[in-house]
Protein backbone atom coordinates (compact mmCIF):
# COMPACT_ATOMS: atom_id res chain seq x y z
CA UNK A 1 0.00 0.00 0.00
CA UNK A 2 1.65 3.45 -0.96
CA UNK A 3 1.08 6.41 1.00
CA UNK A 4 1.48 10.11 0.65
CA UNK A 5 5.34 10.36 1.73
CA UNK A 6 6.25 6.64 -0.41
CA UNK A 7 6.40 4.34 2.69
CA UNK A 8 4.93 0.99 1.70
CA UNK A 9 3.00 -1.14 4.16
CA UNK A 10 2.94 -4.89 2.76
CA UNK A 11 -0.78 -5.15 4.24
CA UNK A 12 -3.08 -3.68 6.30
CA UNK A 13 -1.54 -3.36 9.95
CA UNK A 14 -3.05 -3.26 13.05
CA UNK A 15 -1.07 -1.42 15.57
CA UNK A 16 -2.02 -0.76 19.62
CA UNK A 17 -0.55 1.87 21.38
CA UNK A 18 -0.14 1.02 24.95
CA UNK A 19 0.81 3.35 27.56
CA UNK A 20 -0.86 5.27 30.30
CA UNK A 21 -3.19 8.82 30.17
CA UNK A 22 -0.58 11.34 29.14
CA UNK A 23 2.12 9.15 27.46
CA UNK A 24 1.70 9.90 24.24
CA UNK A 25 -0.42 7.98 22.48
CA UNK A 26 -2.69 10.24 20.82
CA UNK A 27 0.36 12.65 19.56
CA UNK A 28 1.91 9.91 18.12
CA UNK A 29 -0.87 8.34 16.23
CA UNK A 30 -1.72 11.18 14.88
CA UNK A 31 1.59 11.22 13.94
CA UNK A 32 1.62 7.97 12.38
CA UNK A 33 -1.43 8.85 10.74
CA UNK A 34 0.08 11.29 8.21
CA UNK A 35 3.55 9.11 7.47
CA UNK A 36 1.80 6.05 6.94
CA UNK A 37 -1.70 6.53 5.98
CA UNK A 38 -2.89 4.46 8.93
CA UNK A 39 -6.01 5.55 10.96
CA UNK A 40 -6.35 6.36 14.47
CA UNK A 41 -9.11 4.77 16.47
CA UNK A 42 -9.59 6.31 19.65
CA UNK A 43 -11.79 4.81 21.59
CA UNK A 44 -11.68 7.92 24.29
CA UNK A 45 -12.56 10.48 21.15
CA UNK A 46 -15.61 7.94 20.15
CA UNK A 47 -17.06 7.82 23.58
CA UNK A 48 -16.41 11.78 24.44
CA UNK A 49 -18.20 12.08 20.60
CA UNK A 50 -20.97 9.66 22.51
CA UNK A 51 -21.24 11.57 25.12
CA UNK A 52 -21.65 14.35 23.55
CA UNK A 53 -23.95 13.05 21.07
CA UNK A 54 -26.28 12.26 24.46
CA UNK A 55 -26.70 8.93 22.78
CA UNK A 56 -27.84 5.55 25.50
CA UNK A 57 -23.67 4.64 25.41
CA UNK A 58 -22.76 8.00 25.91
CA UNK A 59 -25.16 9.09 29.04
CA UNK A 60 -23.56 5.64 30.35
CA UNK A 61 -20.06 6.33 30.22
CA UNK A 62 -20.19 10.04 31.06
CA UNK A 63 -20.37 9.61 35.06
CA UNK A 64 -17.34 6.87 34.89
CA UNK A 65 -15.20 9.23 32.60
CA UNK A 66 -15.99 11.99 34.59
CA UNK A 67 -14.19 10.10 37.55
CA UNK A 68 -11.36 8.49 35.82
CA UNK A 69 -12.50 5.14 35.87
CA UNK A 70 -12.70 2.62 32.65
CA UNK A 71 -16.11 2.31 31.15
CA UNK A 72 -17.29 -0.71 30.65
CA UNK A 73 -16.22 -3.22 28.11
CA UNK A 74 -19.47 -4.11 26.35
CA UNK A 75 -19.97 -0.42 25.88
CA UNK A 76 -16.15 0.20 24.44
CA UNK A 77 -16.04 -2.95 22.38
CA UNK A 78 -19.90 -1.80 20.47
CA UNK A 79 -18.16 1.52 20.07
CA UNK A 80 -15.33 -0.06 18.31
CA UNK A 81 -16.73 -2.65 16.34
CA UNK A 82 -19.15 0.16 14.83
CA UNK A 83 -15.99 1.98 13.84
CA UNK A 84 -14.52 -1.10 12.80
CA UNK A 85 -17.19 -1.54 10.15
CA UNK A 86 -16.60 1.80 8.62
CA UNK A 87 -14.61 1.61 5.41
CA UNK A 88 -11.65 3.62 5.97
CA UNK A 89 -9.99 0.87 8.69
CA UNK A 90 -8.45 -1.34 5.49
CA UNK A 91 -5.96 0.92 5.23
CA UNK A 92 -4.31 -0.45 8.73
CA UNK A 93 -5.58 1.25 11.64
CA UNK A 94 -4.30 2.49 15.14
CA UNK A 95 -5.76 1.58 18.48
CA UNK A 96 -5.35 4.53 20.56
CA UNK A 97 -6.49 3.60 24.55
CA UNK A 98 -8.19 0.17 23.49
CA UNK A 99 -7.77 -2.54 24.53
CA UNK A 100 -7.62 -1.43 27.93
CA UNK A 101 -8.46 -4.56 29.58
CA UNK A 102 -8.24 -8.68 29.46
CA UNK A 103 -11.81 -8.62 28.28
CA UNK A 104 -11.28 -5.77 25.48
CA UNK A 105 -8.03 -7.56 24.69
CA UNK A 106 -9.72 -11.11 24.08
CA UNK A 107 -12.61 -9.66 22.05
CA UNK A 108 -10.27 -7.90 19.92
CA UNK A 109 -8.60 -11.13 19.20
CA UNK A 110 -10.92 -13.13 17.99
CA UNK A 111 -12.60 -9.85 16.20
CA UNK A 112 -9.29 -10.10 14.12
CA UNK A 113 -9.54 -13.80 14.34
CA UNK A 114 -12.84 -13.77 12.38
CA UNK A 115 -11.33 -11.17 9.57
CA UNK A 116 -8.38 -13.45 9.07
CA UNK A 117 -6.60 -10.80 10.79
CA UNK A 118 -4.04 -10.52 13.87
CA UNK A 119 -2.10 -7.78 16.08
CA UNK A 120 0.98 -6.90 13.51
CA UNK A 121 2.50 -5.12 16.95
CA UNK A 122 1.43 -3.74 20.36
CA UNK A 123 4.12 -0.95 21.22
CA UNK A 124 4.29 -0.10 24.93
CA UNK A 125 4.99 3.65 25.43
CA UNK A 126 6.87 3.60 28.78
CA UNK A 127 6.92 6.53 31.02
CA UNK A 128 7.28 7.66 34.38
CA UNK A 129 3.99 8.23 36.50
CA UNK A 130 4.85 11.52 38.05
CA UNK A 131 5.73 12.74 34.89
CA UNK A 132 2.20 11.92 33.17
CA UNK A 133 -0.13 14.33 35.59
CA UNK A 134 1.79 17.39 34.25
CA UNK A 135 1.57 15.75 30.90
CA UNK A 136 -2.24 15.56 31.50
CA UNK A 137 -2.77 18.81 33.61
CA UNK A 138 -1.44 20.74 30.99
CA UNK A 139 -3.22 18.99 27.82
CA UNK A 140 -5.64 20.57 25.75
CA UNK A 141 -6.62 20.59 22.22
CA UNK A 142 -7.77 22.44 18.71
CA UNK A 143 -11.51 22.88 18.59
CA UNK A 144 -11.24 22.68 14.79
CA UNK A 145 -9.15 20.04 13.74
CA UNK A 146 -8.12 18.07 17.13
CA UNK A 147 -4.46 18.52 17.77
CA UNK A 148 -3.14 18.21 20.79
CA UNK A 149 -0.56 21.25 22.48
CA UNK A 150 0.56 21.28 25.74
CA UNK A 151 0.71 24.77 28.08
CA UNK A 152 4.85 23.71 28.43
CA UNK A 153 6.04 20.76 26.19
CA UNK A 154 4.16 21.67 22.95
CA UNK A 155 2.94 24.97 22.31
CA UNK A 156 1.51 26.52 18.81
CA UNK A 157 3.70 27.71 16.78
CA UNK A 158 2.19 31.13 17.07
CA UNK A 159 0.80 32.21 19.90
CA UNK A 160 -2.73 31.12 20.18
CA UNK A 161 -2.91 29.68 16.45
CA UNK A 162 -3.70 26.34 15.34
CA UNK A 163 -0.48 24.89 13.69
CA UNK A 164 -2.06 22.02 11.27
CA UNK A 165 -5.51 24.97 10.48
CA UNK A 166 -5.11 28.04 11.95
CA UNK A 167 -7.95 27.84 14.40
CA UNK A 168 -7.79 29.88 17.35
CA UNK A 169 -10.50 28.16 19.64
CA UNK A 170 -8.70 25.80 21.81
CA UNK A 171 -10.42 23.07 24.39
CA UNK A 172 -9.45 20.97 27.36
CA UNK A 173 -11.17 18.27 28.84
CA UNK A 174 -12.65 18.23 31.76
CA UNK A 175 -11.01 14.73 33.07
CA UNK A 176 -7.79 16.36 32.40
CA UNK A 177 -6.86 17.56 36.12
CA UNK A 178 -4.32 16.15 38.39
CA UNK A 179 -6.84 14.45 40.92
CA UNK A 180 -8.84 12.82 37.78
CA UNK A 181 -4.81 11.72 35.98
CA UNK A 182 -4.52 10.32 39.41
CA UNK A 183 -7.67 7.76 39.39
CA UNK A 184 -6.86 6.88 35.25
CA UNK A 185 -3.15 5.93 36.33
CA UNK A 186 -4.09 3.84 38.96
CA UNK A 187 -6.80 2.20 36.51
CA UNK A 188 -4.12 1.88 34.00
CA UNK A 189 -1.62 -0.64 36.47
CA UNK A 190 -4.34 -2.27 37.71
CA UNK A 191 -5.97 -3.40 34.86
CA UNK A 192 -4.25 -2.04 31.76
CA UNK A 193 -0.59 -2.93 32.31
CA UNK A 194 -1.20 -6.70 32.56
CA UNK A 195 -2.15 -6.36 28.97
CA UNK A 196 1.80 -5.97 28.16
CA UNK A 197 2.53 -9.76 28.73
CA UNK A 198 -0.48 -10.68 27.05
CA UNK A 199 1.31 -9.48 23.61
CA UNK A 200 4.38 -10.79 24.83
CA UNK A 201 2.97 -14.24 24.74
CA UNK A 202 1.78 -13.51 21.82
CA UNK A 203 5.17 -12.11 20.57
CA UNK A 204 4.05 -9.02 19.33
CA UNK A 205 5.15 -6.86 21.70
CA UNK A 206 7.48 -4.07 21.21
CA UNK A 207 9.00 -1.34 24.14
CA UNK A 208 9.79 2.41 23.43
CA UNK A 209 11.56 4.56 25.94
CA UNK A 210 8.64 7.71 25.87
CA UNK A 211 10.35 10.62 28.22
CA UNK A 212 12.35 12.17 25.11
CA UNK A 213 10.78 14.76 22.98
CA UNK A 214 8.24 14.22 20.50
CA UNK A 215 9.83 13.98 17.04
CA UNK A 216 12.70 11.45 18.52
CA UNK A 217 9.84 9.22 20.32
CA UNK A 218 8.27 9.81 16.20
CA UNK A 219 11.21 8.48 15.00
CA UNK A 220 11.65 5.44 17.37
CA UNK A 221 8.34 4.71 16.32
CA UNK A 222 8.44 4.61 12.38
CA UNK A 223 10.80 2.53 12.87
CA UNK A 224 9.24 -0.17 14.38
CA UNK A 225 6.10 0.43 12.43
CA UNK A 226 8.20 0.21 8.79
CA UNK A 227 9.52 -2.99 10.67
CA UNK A 228 6.89 -4.76 11.55
CA UNK A 229 4.65 -4.14 8.69
CA UNK A 230 6.70 -5.50 5.66
P1 LIG B 1 -2.25 10.17 25.59
O1 LIG B 1 -3.04 10.09 24.30
O2 LIG B 1 -1.35 9.00 25.78
O3 LIG B 1 -3.11 10.42 26.79
P2 LIG B 1 -1.30 12.72 24.51
O4 LIG B 1 -0.72 12.38 23.19
O5 LIG B 1 -2.61 13.42 24.53
O6 LIG B 1 -1.30 11.43 25.48
O7 LIG B 1 -0.23 13.64 25.28
C1 LIG B 1 -0.52 14.18 26.57
C2 LIG B 1 0.01 15.62 26.66
O8 LIG B 1 1.44 15.60 26.68
C3 LIG B 1 -0.38 16.49 25.46
O9 LIG B 1 -0.59 17.81 25.94
C4 LIG B 1 0.85 16.40 24.54
O10 LIG B 1 1.01 17.62 23.78
C5 LIG B 1 2.00 16.23 25.53
N1 LIG B 1 3.05 15.32 25.06
C6 LIG B 1 2.93 14.24 24.23
N2 LIG B 1 4.12 13.62 24.06
C7 LIG B 1 5.02 14.31 24.81
C8 LIG B 1 6.42 14.18 25.06
N3 LIG B 1 7.14 13.19 24.49
N4 LIG B 1 7.01 15.07 25.89
C9 LIG B 1 6.28 16.06 26.48
N5 LIG B 1 4.97 16.24 26.29
C10 LIG B 1 4.33 15.38 25.47
P1 LIG C 1 -5.97 9.19 27.72
O1 LIG C 1 -5.68 9.71 26.34
O2 LIG C 1 -5.63 10.18 28.75
O3 LIG C 1 -5.35 7.86 27.96
P2 LIG C 1 -8.60 8.53 26.70
O4 LIG C 1 -9.05 9.67 25.89
O5 LIG C 1 -8.03 7.36 25.98
O6 LIG C 1 -7.56 9.05 27.80
O7 LIG C 1 -9.78 8.00 27.62
C1 LIG C 1 -10.57 8.89 28.40
C2 LIG C 1 -11.51 8.08 29.26
O8 LIG C 1 -12.42 7.33 28.42
C3 LIG C 1 -10.86 7.04 30.14
O9 LIG C 1 -10.43 7.60 31.39
C4 LIG C 1 -11.99 6.01 30.32
O10 LIG C 1 -12.95 6.47 31.25
C5 LIG C 1 -12.64 6.03 28.95
N1 LIG C 1 -12.06 5.03 28.02
C6 LIG C 1 -11.37 5.28 26.86
N2 LIG C 1 -11.01 4.13 26.26
C7 LIG C 1 -11.47 3.13 27.05
C8 LIG C 1 -11.41 1.71 26.98
N3 LIG C 1 -10.78 1.08 25.97
N4 LIG C 1 -12.00 1.00 27.99
C9 LIG C 1 -12.63 1.61 29.01
N5 LIG C 1 -12.71 2.93 29.14
C10 LIG C 1 -12.15 3.70 28.17
ZN1 LIG D 1 -6.36 22.94 14.38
Amino acid sequence: MENMSGQTLASPAVLILLGPPGAGKGTQARMLEERFGLVQLSTGDLLRAAVGAGTPAGLAAKAVMEAGGLVSDEIVLAILKDRMAGPDVAKGIILDGFPRTDGQAGALDALLAEAGQRVTAAISLEVDDAAMIARVAGRYTCAGCGEGYHDEFKQPRAEGVCDKCGGTAFKRRSDDNAETARARLEAYHAQTAPLIAHYERAGVLERIDAMGDIDAIAGALGQIVARVSV
